[in-house]
């Protein structure tokens, strides 16, 4: 068979057009597949870059909380100095505000004594004693039951009279029964007195030695007693029972014997007590000194307690 030269050439023709379109399509083909991988490594690329960032954003976060870590450390300590500080100052106003109730103490202190008199410790002598126109703060009436019987109404030291009382009271609890024969006495009324001396004693009384414990009763804080069977102030007190609770007890409530047996200062005078505060009271018990052998600036120490 003899093929004509056109069907050879469209022979020729057709296979090289499938040639072609084989060839356009495998090359089509293989151009998809080349976009594809593109596609891809660009999605890879996206993502490695998107890592990369989280990566640093992450280290920037582990940063920013050792950051944030060391200075919560710092502010904590900080807070400890605060607190340490605070604890400094609490303490510093506790030393001031010590410091300020010793100090509205001592002036409570300074108050109260300057509130004292300052004679009702004082010691009295033939040439020491107590001005003319001196008279006691208050003066209270001591309850007539304790007055010896045709004596005079008797007054006492308005801030010492509850001492007295108390002392009558437990002396009468133990059936002693203690009689007030004197006790505050007014210059004038010392004065009277002191004239029947004179009279009874001649010029010897005409001084003030007469009665050396003048100024004490004068003061409203002294007074003169004794028994109804004594019946008055005389030595023979001094062999009472009664005298001898007086030694034992009187200290607990204030009370001392100006004049003492055997004391080198006046004549002895068993009946006549003094109040000098339970603080004095008893250490002269205790140490068995007499008020009037006792140093003067010894005895001011006391004047502040004197009616406590
Ligand atoms: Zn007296």
């Amino acid at each position: 068979m003899k093929l004509s030269h056109d069907t050879i050439l469209y022979i020729c023709g057709s296979v090289a057009v499938i040639g072609i379109l084989s060839t356009s399509y495998l090359l089509l083909k293989t151009q998809d597949q080349k976009d594809t991988i593109e596609g891809l490594l660009q999605e890879r690329n996206v993502f490695l870059q998107e890592n990369s960032r989280k990566e640093s954003a992450l280290a920037n976060a582990s940063t920013t909380i050792s950051e944030i870590q060391r200075e919560l450390a710092d502010v904590q300590e900080d807070l400890e100095d605060l607190d340490d500080d605070y604890r400094d100052e609490r303490s510093k106003n506790g030393e001031f505000e010590d410091q300020l109730r010793d100090l509205a103490g001592t002036l409570g202190d300074l108050d109260k004594l300057a509130k004292i008199d300052e004679e009702l410790l004082q010691k009295y002598s033939k040439v020491y004693f107590l001005n003319e126109n001196y008279t006691p703060e208050k003066i209270k009436q001591i309850d007539e039951k304790y007055i010896l019987n045709g004596k005079d109404v008797a007054f006492f030291h308005g801030r010492a009279i509850k001492h007295l009382e108390d002392m009558l009271k437990a002396a009468a609890r133990d059936d002693i029964d203690l009689k007030v024969v004197s006790a505050y006495r007014s210059f004038d009324e010392q004065t009277s007195l002191k004239g029947q001396f004179t009279q009874v004693y001649g010029s010897g009384a005409n001084t003030f030695s007469a009665d050396q414990g003048y100024s004490e009763h004068q003061l409203g804080t002294t007074l003169d007693i004794t028994t109804p069977e004594v019946g008055g102030t005389y030595n023979s007190f001094a062999n009472s029972e009664a005298y001898g609770w007086l030694l034992d007890n009187a200290y607990k409530y204030g009370f001392i014997i100006s004049y003492p047996e055997g004391n080198t200062f006046y004549v002895f005078e068993p009946w006549h007590w003094r109040f000098v505060g339970t603080d004095l009271a008893r250490d002269l018990n205790r140490s068995d000194e007499s008020f009037y052998d006792m140093e003067q600036r010894e005895i001011d120490e006391y004047l502040l307690e004197i009616f406590d």
